[in-house]
């Protein structure tokens, strides 16, 4: 079966794509920042079918050549690590420039591999909307919109730093094709605030940041929790998604605006308490979350979703997967 490489492969939805291409047969190479992070991988994945390449730092000069250059038989890549934090003390430093050199040299990598086929970046509807034409419910978005925020102005917070990362990293790959066009089929994946359970093990004190938000509530003492709003999709269908684009020609060059409705926190609690009320949880404002999330814009992906042939999952499985999972590991 072909070999797809992928980026930052011990990330939450790395992982779930690689365990689909696993299952599905594809040899599959991941990079990892050291070789206790990728032992420790390894040990979890278990299939003969992967290996790792260390890649320490994105924005380290040609970080990927080295590794690329050893599997010429590549043909897929699929480029998801990103810094995804909003706990920096320097937005540009930390998160801006990592980003935007990670995806420039890893597109650059790509003009060493003589069978590449396809190019898969997980964007983000971070790059299709601003934080906070997001909270405008005059707004409606599509997988025409983008994020127009200043590379400047996301130098001064993490949020608008992580808006402006994925917005311009975006928009490096596909300018990347006007110069090289030849070089590969672009796909990319824009997914909402992402939640579920993980692909092989879960470690309940290192979630990461979007199914902290989950995590988080597990322990709470108080109803102090951030009330966090914003739109939401199930791992197993972004996952599923960038496999489906390396698949299926039929999602060249589109973008793909993976989501499946609006969450707040509250929301999240409220499924908490009704599918495990032993865990005698907070309260918070019970059953406030549609009032929460009518403020945020509104999402048009038909286009998205009559490209993928399945049905999205709810926040509610998403949820009541993630928790489970963490119930279990105890
Ligand atoms: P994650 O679990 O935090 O994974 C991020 C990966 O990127 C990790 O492997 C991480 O390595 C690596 N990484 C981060 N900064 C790096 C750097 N400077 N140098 C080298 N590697 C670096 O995040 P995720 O949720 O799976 O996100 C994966 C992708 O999906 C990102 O591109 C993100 O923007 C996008 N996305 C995520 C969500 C969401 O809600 N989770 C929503 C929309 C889009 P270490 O773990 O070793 O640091």
């Amino acid at each position: 079966m072909p070999a797809v490489y992928i980026t930052g492969a011990n990330g939450f939805i790395a992982q779930h794509i690689i365990k689909i291409l696993l299952e599905k047969g594809y040899t599959v190479i991941g990079t990892i920042r050291s070789k206790e992070k990728g032992e420790k991988l390894s040990k979890i994945i278990n299939n003969p079918n992967f290996q790792y390449e260390i890649v320490p730092e994105l924005n380290a000069p040609d970080a990927f050549h080295e590794s690329l250059k050893k599997h010429q038989d590549i043909e897929y890549i699929v480029h998801s690590a990103s810094p995804v934090t909003y706990t920096v003390n320097d937005p540009e430093l930390d998160i801006i420039i990592p980003a935007l050199k990670g995806t420039e040299n890893i597109l650059n990598g790509t003009l060493l591999l003589p069978k590449l086929k396809k190019f898969i970046l997980t964007s983000s509807d971070s790059a299709i909307y601003s934080n906070i034409d997001e909270r405008n419910n005059k707004f409606t978005f599509d997988e025409s919109s983008w994020n127009n925020v200043a590379y400047e102005e996301g130098k001064k917070d993490p949020v608008g730093g992580y808006y402006v990362s994925k917005a311009l990293g975006e928009k490096k790959a596909w300018k990347f094709l006007e110069t090289h066009q030849n070089a590969f089929q672009l796909t990319t994946v824009c997914p909402s605030y992402v939640f579920g359970n993980q692909a092989f093990k879960v470690d309940p004190k290192n979630l990461n940041f979007s199914n902290s938000y989950v995590g988080d509530l597990l322990t709470a003492k108080n109803d102090q929790f951030e009330n966090e709003i914003g739109g939401f999709i199930d791992v197993v269908d972004v996952a599923k998604a960038h496999v489906f684009a390396i698949e299926n020609d039929s999602v060249i060059g589109k973008r793909l605006f993976l989501n499946n409705g609006k969450f707040s926190v509250q929301m999240i609690l409220d499924i908490i308490n009704k599918n495990f009320p032993q865990l005698n949880l907070i309260k918070g404002n019970v059953g406030s979350g549609q009032k929460d999330v009518e403020v945020l814009a509104n999402v048009n992906n038909e286009f998205t979703k009559k490209l993928l042939p399945w049905q999205f999952t709810s926040l509610e499985t998403s949820v009541i997967n993630t928790v489970q999972q963490i119930l279990d590991s105890k």
